[in-house]
Order: structure tokens, then C-alpha cells, then sequence
């Protein structure tokens, strides 16, 4: 086997490359990446694996893989027929300005909704989900009493277009373990694969909730008690 294959092949079921094709056919089969949209990439040390673009996501195979060197940003493995994810410019802010070990983008319908429900920024409060949200800027994660707060940016023609304003959000929101992209979807990061993986699924939870809680009259992020306020008394009790 070739060093070039050997970066992509293993029979773990929890190296990069594999894991990646296993989490796009899940996301697939939640809806939040379809057809060619969507994108996961992971970090393994000072390897950066990346699923490519145009590529199903639920026919991804290993030998699909981007891997590109951390350090010198230049690609260690390109499969001759693939094109690398526009999404890669967007991913590696993830990795350099939050040393992140993965980051998930989705074009999950919660988030589009919920883009179009906010203006600058997504906000819930009191909902036991958020629990699962870390505070980022010092250890731990937020209570069932904290509001959990994720900026939104206005979408760009071309997705790699988007990294500018992606980077200014990281820097305007030291907390935020995510950003939301206007009518697109969702960037999610986290410490290791398994971290971006719940914090998305959390996030994704929380973002539907609130789009059927606005459905109801109700602000997400009120306090407890604070719902028979909103909700229509014809239908409250
Ligand atoms: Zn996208």
C-alpha cells in the first residue's frame, strides 16, 4: 500500500477517515446534509481530514479523503477526481482559532428556519438541552438557567466567501461553540469529533424547538413561567 493510502486506511472504526463517512450517513439520514451540501472535517494531531465536495454523503468511502498538513496547510493526500470542500477555508478557522479537534457543517432546515426567525443572533433560555452547550470561555457547560446565545451571518454567493465573516463572529462571540450562516445552515465545532458531534445534535434540538415555540407565539428565551404570557389562552390549560 502507498504512504498516500495509508493516511486514509485503517481498520479502526474511529480514525478520521472512516469516522467521517460514518457521521455523513447519519447526518444524511437526519436531513442535515443532502446531496453534495454539508461538510465534516476532523483533526488528528497535525493531520486534518476533510470529506470532499461533490461527493453523496451517504456514499462516502475512506479513499474520498482531503488530508492536509495543519502546519503548512498544504495537502498531504488528494484524490485525483474530487474537488476539496469549499467548506475547507471555514473548517480550518475552526482549528486555528478555537483548536478545535472537528467541525460540522450542516444545511439542517432548523437552522435555515431559524436564521430567518433572528436577526443577529439566536438566543433560548431555560430548556434542559442546553445543558449539553459548553460555556467555552472557562470550563464547563451552561445551565438549565443560562441562555444560550449563537450569532448569525449573512450568507455569501460562494461558501468559502464566508470565512471572513465567519472569523469576525468567532472573535465577537468567545463563547460560541457554533455560528449560523442566513438561509444556509450551520458551522459547529468542538474539542474532539464526539464533542462537535452532541454540541450539533444539542444545537439542532434547540434550533427546531425554538422554531415550533415561535410557531406557538412563545419568545424562546423568556423565563420559566413566563410562557402563559404568549401562549393563546384558548388554548393554554
Ligand atoms: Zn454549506
Amino acid at each position: 500500500m502507498s504512504q498516500y493510502d495509508q493516511l486514509i486506511t485503517s481498520s479502526d472504526p474511529s480514525h478520521p477517515a472512516n469516522l467521517i463517512c460514518e457521521l455523513c450517513k447519519l447526518f444524511y439520514n437526519n436531513g442535515w446534509v443532502t446531496g453534495t451540501g454539508g461538510g465534516i472535517s476532523i483533526r488528528d494531531g497535525d493531520k486534518i481530514y476533510i470529506a470532499p465536495s461533490g461527493v453523496q454523503k451517504e456514499r462516502m468511502v475512506p479513499e474520498n479523503m482531503f488530508v492536509m498538513d495543519f502546519t503548512t496547510t498544504k495537502y498531504l493526500r488528494t484524490p485525483k477526481v474530487f474537488k476539496p470542500s469549499a467548506c475547507t477555508p471555514l473548517f480550518m478557522s475552526a482549528y486555528t482559532m478555537r483548536d478545535a479537534g472537528a467541525c460540522i457543517h450542516t444545511h439542517s432546515q432548523a437552522a435555515v428556519l431559524v436564521s430567518l426567525l433572528y436577526e443577529k443572533e439566536f438566543k433560548i433560555a431555560n430548556i434542559e438541552q442546553i445543558k449539553a452547550i459548553p460555556k467555552v470561555t472557562e470550563p464547563g457547560y451552561l445551565s438549565f438557567f443560562d441562555t444560550l446565545t449563537i450569532p448569525i451571518i449573512e450568507n455569501t454567493a460562494h461558501e468559502e466567501d464566508l470565512t471572513e465573516t465567519l472569523q469576525q463572529a468567532i472573535k465577537n462571540y468567545p463563547g460560541t461553540t457554533a455560528v449560523i450562516v442566513r438561509r444556509h445552515g450551520i458551522y459547529v465545532w468542538g474539542e474532539t469529533v464526539w464533542k462537535a458531534k452532541v454540541y450539533n445534535e444539542a444545537i439542532d434540538y434547540l434550533l427546531e424547538l425554538a422554531v415550533k415555540l415561535k410557531g406557538f407565539g412563545i419568545p424562546p428565551h423568556i423565563g420559566v413561567g413566563e410562557e402563559k404570557n404568549y401562549v393563546d389562552p384558548k388554548i393554554y390549560n
